[in-house]
């Protein structure tokens, strides 16, 4: 159904919509994202779907432009863009302002479709990755805990240990014996 809020995404090629619907132009027998930059329909002749299938059974074709059936999304492929950048530089400082400037939207957008597609926000991802790294660390060196925070982006030793222990449960210097013993 269509509802103002849909119409204002067709109208603004607004990509937050992706996925959540597609519309149909009746007199062309077309179907698109609402971010598809084409021509705006007229009302009048619009049809929403809920999904690709949907648009697929009621015969419309999707468009060229912005690719409804593709797998790989536009959205996808932008959070797949932070996230390498996110693996790439884990040891330094990144904020959410850093992150949407090297991906190139506000941060309000990018959080909020990276938690679309991710289930976890940009700050959670980052923090999941210096604990996974750290794990790894601990688990196959003798480097000391201050060092490891340091290596993962999280100098302050303090706010490593809590962090460390808030997402596994575990003091970094628990873990590792637990690690060490198993081997
Ligand atoms: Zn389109």
């Amino acid at each position: 159904m269509m509802t103002e809020e849909r119409w204002q995404a067709i109208i603004n090629n607004d990509c937050a919509y992706d996925n959540q619907f597609f519309y149909g132009v009746k007199t062309t027998g077309i179907f698109c994202r609402p971010s598809c930059k084409s021509k705006i329909p007229n009302i009048e002749n619009v049809r929403i779907f809920l999904d690709v299938q949907q648009a697929l059974a009621e015969q419309f074709r999707p468009c060229k432009r912005c690719k409804p059936g593709e797998h790989r999304l536009p959205d996808e492929d932008w959070v797949a863009q932070m996230t390498e950048y996110i693996e790439k530089h884990y040891s330094k400082t990144l904020t959410l302002e850093t992150l949407a400037d090297i991906c190139h939207g506000s941060p309000y957008h990018m959080q909020r479709t990276f938690k679309r597609i991710k289930g976890i926000t940009p700050i959670e991802y980052i923090q999941e990755t210096r604990i996974s790294k750290a794990k790894q660390i601990l688990a196959s060196s003798d480097k000391t805990v201050k060092e490891i925070g340091f290596l993962t982006g999280i100098p302050n030793t303090a706010h490593f240990a809590t962090l460390f222990k808030k997402k596994t449960g575990y003091t970094p210097t628990e873990y590792r014996k637990l690690n060490r013993k198993k081997k």
